[in-house]
């Protein structure tokens, strides 16, 4: 039997309930479906882990209800960040409190925190009261999840509930931003853009991609790893819609993506499941949530983004 249910009131409740319990639920996000599990209880998180089969070096973010809840898992997150981007798709990487398990933040000192938006999650994180770890709901370096199909296609009934609310408004991850740099530092560009952030917070950096070999050193983010997200169809990537039409006329097994932030993944998808051997993805332009879509899309064809 399916464990996909509508996210109505009793099945957040129910969801709320499981996760208490230390199981996993995964919902809805303004950014994708995420894989849940109570962020404060060691057992209950590494079964995200064992679902996602996530290498352990590779830490989660922990989903609040809003900066109450944040101040008692991490030190104080600028006001002015919380007061204009949350809830939303902005994750910050701040210095964690004890008590905070090393298995949610991978033995570092720091955790990531974000308070979503969507109605859904708002509503299953006020029913649980707790703090949910969750990253997202696919299966380690598979396009992240859009919709509830995409989760049970990735993770079937490793996972206890999933809540369904439809394609997610956003459909690309949150922007990680880590507050213990100076100055700080975007290490995965998402739904909240970089102008966006510099116009708060003056200049901010864009850390480089780096290698997993590097990321598992624990050296680097695991977002940052450079092989992600990635579809089972080779990826190519091109500036100009002539050069990717010029190379189209040459391939018989091609599918071609004009991505939008919204429908990147669920295109990904769509392409491995018409059995393409060949994806030619056109780069949008660095600004805004391009940023966001080039750094996918690079990940996504094994390359080190460039913006
Ligand atoms: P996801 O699996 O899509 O939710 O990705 C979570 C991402 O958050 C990771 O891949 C990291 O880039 C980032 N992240 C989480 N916790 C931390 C942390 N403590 N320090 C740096 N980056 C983090
Ligand atoms: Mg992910």
């Amino acid at each position: 039997m399916s464990n996909i249910v509508p996210a109505t009131p009793t099945n957040i409740a129910r969801a709320a309930a499981i996760l208490r319990d230390g199981g996993l639920v995964a919902f809805p996000t303004e950014t994708v479906y995420g894989l849940g599990a109570n962020a404060l209880a060691s057992a209950a998180v590494r079964k995200i882990f064992a679902a996602k089969e996530r290498p352990g070096w590779d830490p989660l973010i922990v989903h609040v209800t809003g900066t109450d809840m944040a101040s008692r898992l991490a030190q104080q997150a600028p006001p002015e960040l919380t007061a204009r981007f949350w809830p939303g798709p902005l994750t910050l990487v701040l210095p964690k409190l004890p008590g905070v398990p090393d298995e949610t933040t991978a033995g570092r000192p720091t955790v990531a925190l974000r308070a979503p938006r969507h109605p859904v999650a708002v509503a299953l994180l006020a029913a649980a009261q707790l703090p949910i770890a969750a990253p997202s709901a696919n299966r380690f370096r598979r396009p992240s999840p859009t919709c509830a199909a995409h989760v049970r296609e990735d993770l079937g009934d490793r996972v206890d509930l999933i809540l369904d609310d439809g394609p997610t408004p956003l459909g690309i991850e949150s922007t990680v931003l880590d507050l213990t740099q100076s100055p700080p530092a975007i290490l995965r560009p998402g739904g909240v853009s970089r102008e966006e952030l510099e116009n708060v917070l003056g200049p901010v950096t864009l850390a480089p991609g780096v290698e997993d070999e590097v990321a598992a050193r624990g050296l680097a983010g695991p977002g940052m790893s450079v092989k992600h997200y990635a579809p089972r169809a080779r990826v190519e990537l091109f500036e100009s819609d002539a050069a990717l039409r010029k190379r189209a006329a040459e391939l018989t097994r091609a599918g071609v993506l004009y991505p939008q932030p919204e429908t990147l993944f669920a295109q990904m998808r769509a392409l491995d499941a018409e059995g393409v051997e060949v994806i030619l993805a056109l780069l949008p332009p660095p600004v805004g949530l391009g940023l966001a879509v080039r750094d996918r899309l690079f990940r996504a064809a094994g390359l080190q983004p460039q913006n």
